[in-house]
């Protein structure tokens, strides 16, 4: 499906037809043009195999767990991740791939062990969004969020992962308010640069990981492009033009980037500033061993009493390893464990 392409297809009919397909697709949300009863029975036949409605995907998880995986098959059979995170609160927020695989290589990452196979058109970005606002339609729900937090590295695709925004942004369509929508990135300084010109009200996220060089280099190769100190300026920038909050986010991996002196290092880093740190449980990736929960409360309380607003992420979606760091396209590697544990609230 190129939502680009609707016009196209809708060549030599009335002009309206235009805006009743877009609504049949993303606020009506019909699977077969045989649901868009406004449409000539001609003209229906002639979209379902010129502009063929149907998404491909092996589902994991249900909607009632509090996080549902999707393996989307695109239009050239490669597949990508994507993830539903249902939250107590109500919110559903669904959790995009920007590229299949991964050039970023960081190395607590499975997507990154991928390696990149190519980047996603803004279409296959949104379709991932349509394809869960179709599974939560039977339950009168929608998808009130979206993260660019699945796989790929959204500003190593910038002009598709934008065109993707301001397609959900559409009021006409997913109706997804910028508010609700999240990019994260490793930080590529160009792109964060380019999204503060954009003044758009979407959130920014940036993965640190690390406070200091040395492990932040370790952890990920984009590192040795820039240093902390440098990624955290551009930061900076971003939030003197746009007012807007950034959300750091912090793996913590043990013995790697969990000692005193590095929650010391990274309060001294984050205070004063227009932000807040989402300290993240690792995943296990098979590379490192996760930080200890008593690790992770030192952490949130050094950040505390230097005043940085900070949450703690311990996990979600692991149970249909749908979690942070474990997407990874190979289909024989869900098999789903039968206890589902103690998938959190982000
Ligand atoms: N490339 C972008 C978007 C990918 S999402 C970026 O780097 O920000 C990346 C986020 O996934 C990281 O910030 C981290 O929060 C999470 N992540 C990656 N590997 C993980 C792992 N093994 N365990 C838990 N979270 C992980």
């Amino acid at each position: 499906m190129d939502f680009t392409q609707i016009g196209e297809v809708l060549e030599g009919e009335p002009k309206y037809r235009l805006a009743q397909a877009k609504r049949g697709i993303f606020v009506d949300l019909v699977e077969d043009w045989e649901q868009v009863t406004a449409f000539p029975k001609a003209l229906r036949a002639r979209l379902a195999v010129d502009f063929p409605l149907p998404i491909e995907a092996q589902t994991f998880g249900d909607t009632k767990m509090t996080a549902v995986k999707a393996l989307i098959r695109l239009s050239d059979g490669k597949r990508i991740e994507t993830v539903l995170m249902r939250h107590t609160d109500g919110r559903n927020t669904v959790c995009v791939s920007s590229q299949v695989g991964c050039p970023m290589a960081c190395a607590f990452c499975a997507t990154g062990k991928m390696s990149l196979l190519r980047s996603l058109s803004a279409s296959e970005i949104v379709l991932q969004v349509l394809f869960f606002a179709r599974l939560l339609k039977p339950e009168g729900e929608r998808v009130s969020g979206v993260v660019f937090m699945g796989m790929g590295e959204p500003f190593a695709n910038y002009d598709n992962a934008l065109a993707a925004v301001r397609m959900l942004n559409d009021h006409d369509g997913l109706n997804i308010g910028a508010r609700h929508i999240s990019i994260s990135t490793c930080g590529i300084l160009e792109g964060i640069r380019r999204f503060t010109s954009e003044a758009l009200q979407v959130n920014l996220a940036i993965s640190l990981h690390a406070p200091d060089d040395k492990t932040r280099r370790e952890l990920m190769p984009v590192a040795r492009t820039h240093t902390v100190l440098e990624l955290l300026a551009v930061v900076d920038e971003y939030i003197a033009q746009t007012k807007r909050k950034v959300m750091f986010e912090y793996l913590m991996i043990g013995g790697k980037n969990d000692a005193d002196e590095q929650a010391h290092a990274l309060a001294k880093l984050m205070q004063g500033k227009l932000c807040m740190v989402n300290l993240i449980a690792y995943n296990s990736t098979g590379v490192f061993v996760p930080a200890t929960r008593e690790r992770m409360v030192f952490f949130k309380t050094v950040l505390e009493q230097a005043g940085v607003p900070v949450t703690v992420r311990f996990r979600h979606g692991r149970e249909v390893k749908g979690a942070c760091g474990q997407l990874l396209t190979k289909e024989d590697a869900y098999v789903l464990p039968s206890d589902v544990t103690d998938a959190a609230s982000v």
